[in-house]
């Protein structure tokens, strides 16, 4: 895609850390870091989100955010790693070229807190996952 920053990366017209590339997938680390050595994992080709991803590919980079995700512990010394997707710009995509956010954490590092609601009954819980279920 012509105008996609990640895209440009992947073509060389844009200058990327690279930490890791295979045949398919590229990963390197992002320009503005939650901390430092957050790496972002994309694939070569442009897909826009994780539902326009093949499985194959979907695999390769499973495959290569646990390899990075190996480098990162060891040189970051971080004792935790958060795996991010932000799918659409509703959740934060920024870029629309799929990638994930490898983030490591320490032990009360205070990053991405999230406050977690309850469900006004156990029926209403049960309820919205049996619709979730019948639209699959
Ligand atoms: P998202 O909000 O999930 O779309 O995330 C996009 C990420 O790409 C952000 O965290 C940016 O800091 C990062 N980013 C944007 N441009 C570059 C670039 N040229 N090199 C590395 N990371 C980038
Ligand atoms: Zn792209």
């Amino acid at each position: 895609m012509e105008e996609c920053i990640f895209c440009k990366i992947v073509n060389g017209e844009i200058p990327c850390a690279e930490v890791y590339s295979s045949d398919s997938v590229l990963a390197f680390l992002d320009i503005g870091p939650i901390v430092e050595g957050h790496t972002l994992v994309i694939p070569r080709e442009h897909y826009s989100t994780l539902w326009d991803l093949p499985q194959e590919l979907a695999g390769e980079m499973q495959r290569v955010m646990q390899k990075v995700g190996v480098g990162i512990f060891q040189v970051t010394g971080a004792t935790g790693l958060n795996v991010v997707m932000n799918n659409y710009k509703s959740a934060g995509q920024v870029v629309p070229h799929a990638h994930w956010h490898l983030i490591p954490r320490r032990e009360g590092d205070g990053l991405m807190p999230v406050e977690q609601k309850q469900y006004e009954s156990q029926e209403a819980m049960y309820e919205l996952a049996a619709k979730i279920h019948s639209a699959l």
